[in-house]
């Protein structure tokens, strides 16, 4: 079975981000950018399942400018077989996304999506569900385990009440959640094995997908700064100034 593991190059997760000076967006130029975090432990999970048999091929896929080449090597560093990126300089809403990956994905024919629930830059949690309808395939959205057997995933997902645990046929559109696993680190050795590992570029014009937004983002700002916090010395001053002077309690 193939295993396709889309990876998105966002502003890494240690760094403070800033508004651009024109409000129009996150400031990127010259800010470190790195492989979104849940899509590293997708691409774990699919390493994992082609080490356990269940899985020969995991092919990481990107779509974006030239640049996210180094989030595809990174991802081939780690374990994937081969990467491919669809390139485009246009800033992409999920469906654009989803569309996109459809496309790949017919082209690919893997038994199984293996996804990150959110990219941690735009925050919509979208694109693997949309993917998901599109396919007509079914999907389990914030997995923290996944057994694969006799043509099946068993799902283990976090809800508000527990765990709920799914079965579904493959193929499917699995989103990864923080505890899914641990993502290994890539070796020096496997970063430069990374280097000869096939790479295609394919230009996301080609497709003939219509890629035109529906959403116009009008504003991005800071979040108000808060105010300093008090320490108050008893509980009982405590009260008073809730009874007083924020007036919250009577
Ligand atoms: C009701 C609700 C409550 C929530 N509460 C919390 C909370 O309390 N705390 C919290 O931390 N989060 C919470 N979340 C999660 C979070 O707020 C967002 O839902 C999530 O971050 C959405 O991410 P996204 O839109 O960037 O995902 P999407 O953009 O939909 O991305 C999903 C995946 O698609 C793929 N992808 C996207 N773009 C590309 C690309 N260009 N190339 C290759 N692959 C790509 C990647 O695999 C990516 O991980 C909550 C979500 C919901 C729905």
């Amino acid at each position: 079975m193939k295993v396709l593991v889309p990876v998105k190059r966002v502003v890494d997760y240690n760094i403070k981000p800033r508004v651009a000076a024109d409000g129009s967006g996150v400031e990127t130029q010259g800010v470190k950018m790195s492989i979104n975090p849940f899509d590293e432990i997708a691409l774990e999970e699919a390493i994992r399942l082609r080490e356990q048999k269940a899985a020969t091929e995991v092919v990481a896929i990107s779509i974006g400018p030239q640049a996210a080449q180094d989030t595809l090597r990174t991802a081939m560093a780690m374990g994937a077989d081969r990467a491919i990126l669809v390139r485009t300089d246009a800033l992409l809403e999920p469906l654009a996304v989803a569309k996109i990956l459809k496309v790949m994905i017919e082209r690919e024919q893997p038994g199984l999506v293996s996804m990150g629930k959110q990219a941690i830059d735009d925050d919509m949690n979208a694109t693997g569900q949309m993917l998901a309808a599109m396919l007509g395939w079914p999907q389990a959205t914030f997995a923290s385990k996944i057994t694969i057997a006799d043509g099946s995933a068993e799902v283990a997902r976090e809800i508000d009440g527990g765990i709920e645990v799914l079965s579904l046929p493959l193929p499917a559109v699995i989103t990864a959640d923080l505890r899914l696993n641990e993502p290994r680190y890539a070796s020096l050795p496997n970063i430069m094995k990374a280097r000869k590992k096939p790479l295609e570029t394919i230009e996301a014009d080609s497709l003939s997908i219509d890629l035109t937004p529906h959403l116009k983002i009008v504003k991005v700002e800071e979040p108000a700064e808060r105010k300093a916090g008090i320490i108050v010395e008893t509980p009982h001053e405590l009260v008073t100034k809730l009874k007083t002077e924020a007036k919250v309690i009577s």
